[in-house]
């Protein structure tokens, strides 16, 4: 079963045969197949742990077909250190530099699938990182705007993005806690860092209809992955998803213990 269904996948993404490479062009010249995709398949040795991985996650219930495509298209391992890049397409989250980590591929996909991606969803996340989540929520037809707190990752997760042709993302340094006034209201937010409770902001800046997902916990312990759905009438109802492990979110918590009371929407 399992099998079949990775064959399947290589027969559509890996041409061999001169008859199916120009099927992979006229795909790609129809816009059915992405151009991270399309370009030179063969030459990146990368995709057949890609396509096993991605493979695994269907396995294991990931349903939403603009998930599916874009973890099938963005490449993880340019995400990572080099000296983590083997472990790339394992299911596991991996150290990306000051003391942060890039999520484990599972979590994304479940994130991803939580706030129904879809052509031009406007989409707000918190804590950019490696700036591979905001990948794939653009590789999923998303309009990005993603906060990172910490300039040297803000920094190079906007150069990595725009390299690896994710122009559309917009990166800004900044705290999460105060999210994107200006450009809100999102139709979804993604939170990849664990504050101790919902950010105000961020509820207020959720559009009627919208949906946030964020992991709600302590610091190295049992954080919850909550999803709030805010209805057309502006009420706010939220369901726990799983239990998760994030790093902790940064910035307003703080600034909230130095002055009881005081939080700013
Ligand atoms: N989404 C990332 C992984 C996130 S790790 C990826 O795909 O690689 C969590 C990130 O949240 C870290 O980079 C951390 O610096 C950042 N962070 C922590 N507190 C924050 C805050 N208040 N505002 C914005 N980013 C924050």
């Amino acid at each position: 079963m399992h099998h079949r269904r990775r064959r399947e996948f290589v027969a559509r993404q890996a041409p061999r045969s001169l008859g199916a490479a120009l099927t992979a062009a006229a795909l790609f010249a129809l816009g059915v197949v992405d151009a991270g995709c399309a370009a030179a398949p063969d030459a990146d040795p990368w995709r057949g742990p890609r396509e096993a991985l991605v493979n695994d996650l269907v396995a294991r219930g990931l349903r939403d077909r603009a998930t599916i495509l874009a973890m099938r298209q963005v490449p993880r391992h340019e995400f990572v250190p080099p000296e983590v890049a083997p472990y790339a397409y394992e299911d596991r989250a991996l150290p990306i530099g000051q003391r942060q980590t890039i999520s484990q591929p599972w979590i994304v996909a479940v994130m991803t699938e939580a706030i129904r991606p879809r052509s031009g969803l406007r989409v707000l996340e918190i804590g950019t990182g490696s700036g591979y989540q905001a990948a794939v929520l653009a590789a999923a037809g998303c309009e990005v705007r993603t906060i990172e707190l910490l300039p040297e990752l803000a920094d190079s997760a906007r150069a990595r993005l725009a390299r690896l042709g994710y122009a559309s993302v917009e990166v800004r340094q900044g705290d999460g806690w105060k999210g994107w006034p200006e450009a809100a209201p999102f139709e979804a937010i993604v939170v990849t860092a664990a504050p101790d409770r919902v950010p105000e902001a961020l509820l207020e800046q959720l559009a009627p209809g919208g949906r946030l997902v964020v992991p709600i916990g302590p610091e190295g312990g049992v954080q919850q992955l909550r999803l709030y759905a805010k209805d057309a009438r502006g009420r706010v109802d939220w369901t726990v998803i799983t239990e998760v492990l994030f790093v902790p979110m940064r910035g307003g918590s703080e600034e909230r213990r130095a002055a009881p009371g005081g939080e700013r929407l």
